[in-house]
């Protein structure tokens, strides 16, 4: 019995494993959780809500900066200011 217990439990830490890097989250963590708790560790890890699909919606939005006039949150790759509508192009 012990032996099927560790096979089990070596099985679900490659699935956890395998789908920890599909989702973004750490390989390591999750290979010992689906270890320790086997299936319920990857029920746990479906549920959770994927890291890479945050990461590639961060990148469509592109990255920010702050205008150097009125401080307002605009994109870096901005030509003007949405808010006070200065040159951004001369601004570091
Ligand atoms: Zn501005």
């Amino acid at each position: 019995m012990l032996v099927v217990s560790l096979l089990v439990g070596v099985a679900c830490a490659f699935a956890a494993r395998a789908m920890a890097e599909r989702k973004g989250r750490n390989p390591g963590t999750w290979a010992a959780i689906g270890f320790l708790f086997g299936l319920i560790g990857l029920l746990i890890l479906v549920c959770m809500p994927s890291l890479a699909t945050d990461v590639a919606y961060a990148a469509d939005t592109g990255p920010m900066k702050s205008c150097p006039h009125c401080l307002a949150r605009i994109e870096a790759s901005a030509g003007m200011c949405d808010r006070c509508g200065r040159d951004q192009s001369r601004a570091a």
